[in-house]
């Protein structure tokens, strides 16, 4: 590989029309991404990710979340965690299930939060013991009071293509708890493909469909997972639609708990690849950010299911 002429460390960058200049990076490492390992890392193990993370160049680092302990062990450490990423000049938001977790996060200065919901009633179910519409009035008081205190709010929501459950997840019914969120008071929505199961026509169905009702592009963000290869596709036919904030792992963290995969979340890296490619800013130094999954990776005991990752750290021929 010496010989090649090729930096095989960098995407040549080559622009397509219709694209953004710039996209924000929502990662979701730290949260979405240990949250679904089966590993439970140290505190000083996720401080320091978080400031590697920071250090490569991503601008917004969902933190942790604020849901009891009993539910979610791998983040039982939150109140630990947010003193030791005071010193950061990032976002980080942080998860929070209903108004005592947001009633901790404020507690410990957090300045912005995001809530969990469902696009369908047996994710809702499933995830929240509760049905789409009592897991909107749950949010209510939260999303209110957060408001109040200036705290930006964004809203999850989960099933928004395909439900293992329930199958093909119609659009109106997507839309509908979308508008309930935005109503509600949530600055911005995240799509959630929890399944991988979308394609890029679907994506843009979908999207086509949130404008019509009022939903615009910059009020959206999109977290695609890549459980059948699909996340980058389908990301890309989003940013054709006007997406500018798109949701990744670094190392492409957290598996797939519903289809049993050991590949979930889109991985940061493979997205700053093609993203860097289209000739797209996205202030991320992707070197730094592969070194620091490797060693995440070597904290975790098993590889980043990243492609990307894979190639530039060279783990396999
Ligand atoms: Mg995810």
């Amino acid at each position: 590989m010496t010989d090649s002429p090729l930096d095989l460390n960098l995407p040549m960058a080559v622009p397509a029309p219709g694209l953004p200049a710039r996209v924000r990076i929502h990662e979701v490492g730290a949260r979405d991404g240990l949250q679904n390992e089966k590993t439970v890392v140290p505190v000083e193990v996720k401080a320091e990710f978080i400031h590697r993370l920071a250090a490569a160049g991503l601008g917004t680092i969902e933190a942790t979340s604020f849901v009891h302990p009993k539910w979610v062990p791998q983040l039982a450490d939150a109140e630990a965690l947010m003193p030791l990423l005071a010193d950061l000049d990032v976002r980080l938001p942080v998860l929070v299930p209903n108004e005592r977790g947001l009633d901790r996060a404020l507690a410990l200065g957090v300045r912005e939060i995001a809530v969990f919901g469902s696009a369908t009633e047996s994710f809702a179910k499933a995830n929240l013991n509760r049905t789409v519409d009592e897991a909107l009035a749950m949010f209510a008081p939260v999303v209110g009071k957060a408001a109040a205190a200036n705290v930006p709010v964004r809203g999850y929501l989960s099933m928004c293509f395909g439900d293992p459950w329930e199958g093909p997840v119609p659009i109106p019914q997507v839309v509908r708890v979308c508008r309930a969120l935005i109503d509600l008071g949530c600055d911005e929505l995240s799509l959630g493909d929890t399944i991988g199961v979308a394609t890029p026509g679907q994506v843009g169905t979908l999207l086509t469909a949130l404008g019509e009702a009022g939903i615009g592009a910059d009020r959206l963000a999109v977290h695609f997972h890549d459980t059948y290869g699909q996340a980058l596709s389908n990301t890309l036919a989003a940013l054709q639609h006007g997406i500018r904030t798109v949701d990744s792992s670094a190392g492409g963290l957290g598996g797939c708990p519903y289809a049993k995969s050991a590949t979930g979340n889109l991985a940061t890296e493979d997205l700053v690849w093609m993203l860097h490619g289209l000739g797209i800013e996205t202030g991320v130094d992707l070197g730094l950010l592969t070194a620091t999954s490797v060693w995440m990776a070597g904290r975790l005991g098993r590889p980043s299911p990243s492609r990307t990752v894979r190639a530039l750290s060279h783990e396999e021929s």
